[in-house]
């Protein structure tokens, strides 16, 4: 196997790294029109004390972005055609956020150099020129977009990623203290999609050496957070930030798997977020993930959380053949979970059998 990826080119990791975010972007400001964008999670418009950390200076543009839905091609499209009629071409972009805000400054970072809609490079290598300066900063962690070489977006066809080594972000900065707001919840939904990925990229035929000792660590310190640490321990953010950065980089060099593949079929068309949706289907998936499956729900108990239970006797057969149909074209990811030969062990009626059970 030949893998030859592209890696962040500079992290900037501890508490209070977020306050030298201003002397980090200093040297990517002049370039195009010589403005920058910082996209920030809706979550903090009003707080003017986070307001005022943001080092916006001159024609800079501070722009909050929406997270009830998961990014759509047409919200990058829509903001790149704006800034770039009105503004001209930026000399960056900064995102502030979670997993949703990290991708929007990725993919629009690719879109202010890439013609047309971004509808046309949903998938590996498809992207032509390389994007504009991109950096990102963290406010929930678990995805590990700070790191992965995709911008997931939610196409009128697809949910799937621009994917290619121009992606990658230019710069993080990684401070546990921006992650402490985070509702339990949620924390512990996204926390999971780290958890899940780790699985994931060690349980499948592109494993490899590099990828374990990531997925191996990542997991050791998520069960840390998961299953010894008390929340307000300061450490355990601490952990969790590095564990969702090292389960990016185990899954950046091999693959996700059956819990993947079923949850984008979730979230494309019950419009369920991809924590969430990776929780709901994980807790279904023990006959592929055994042991993991069962630790997972001593977590789901250990921190009261309440997954949503019986969700398929709502839904209609048409739907979940649609999520049948959004899942079983994830090929790359069957492929890796059970081999090139996947077909032998799957079928459209596996693949139901597991949506029926949610
Ligand atoms: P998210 O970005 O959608 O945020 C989840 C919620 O947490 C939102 O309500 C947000 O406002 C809130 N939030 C964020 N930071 C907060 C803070 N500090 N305090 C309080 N609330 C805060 O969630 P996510 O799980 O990080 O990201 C999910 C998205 O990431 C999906 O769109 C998914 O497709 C994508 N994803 C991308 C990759 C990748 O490699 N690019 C990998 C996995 C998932
Ligand atoms: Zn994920």
């Amino acid at each position: 196997m030949f893998r030859n990826f592209k890696a962040v080119e500079k992290t900037a990791y501890g508490r209070g790294s977020f306050d030298r975010l201003g002397e980090i972007l200093a040297p990517h400001r002049n370039t195009g029109a010589g403005y920058l964008i910082f996209f920030v999670d809706e979550y903090f418009s009003g707080n003017e004390e986070f307001k005022a950390r943001i080092p916006l200076a001159g024609k800079d543009h501070l722009e909050y972005i929406p997270v009830a839905e998961e990014p759509t091609t047409e919200l990058i499209d829509t903001l790149r055609d704006t800034y770039l009629n009105t503004y001209g071409l930026p000399a960056g972009v900064v995102g502030i956020g979670g997993g949703s805000v990290l991708d929007v400054a990725k993919a629009i970072s690719l879109m202010f150099t890439n013609e047309g809609s971004s509808t046309q490079y949903q998938g590996l290598n498809l992207i032509k020129k390389p994007g504009i300066y991109a950096c990102g900063v963290p406010t929930i962690s678990g995805t590990g977009a700070e790191v992965s070489m995709t911008a997931v977006l939610t196409g009128p066809e697809k949910k799937l990623g621009l994917k290619c080594d121009w992606t990658v972000l230019n710069q993080i900065v990684l401070d546990p203290d921006l992650i402490a707001t985070v509702p339990d919840n949620q924390w512990f939904y996204t926390g999971m999609d780290n958890y899940i990925h780790c699985v994931e990229s060690m349980t499948g035929r592109f494993k490899n050496t590099f990828s374990e000792a990531f997925g191996y660590k990542s997991l050791e310190m998520s069960k840390q957070v998961f299953l010894e640490l008390d929340r307000k321990d300061p450490k355990s953010d601490e952990m969790l930030m590095v564990a969702s950065y090292m389960g990016g980089l185990s899954l950046t060099y091999s693959e996700v798997g059956v819990c993947h593949a079923l949850s984008y079929g979730l979230s494309m068309v019950l419009h369920i977020h991809h924590g969430l949706a990776n929780c709901i289907a994980f807790k279904e998936l023990e006959d592929v993930y055994g042991d993991y499956v069962q630790e997972f729900n001593t977590m789901v108990e250990k921190h009261h959380i309440d997954l949503p239970k019986n969700l398929a006797a709502g839904w209609s057969d048409e739907t979940i053949e649609a999520m049948v149909d959004v899942a079983i074209r994830l090929e790359h990811m069957w492929n890796h979970a059970f081999g090139e030969n996947w077909r032998e062990v799957l079928d459209r009626d596996r693949i139901k059998n597991w949506y029926k059970r949610m």
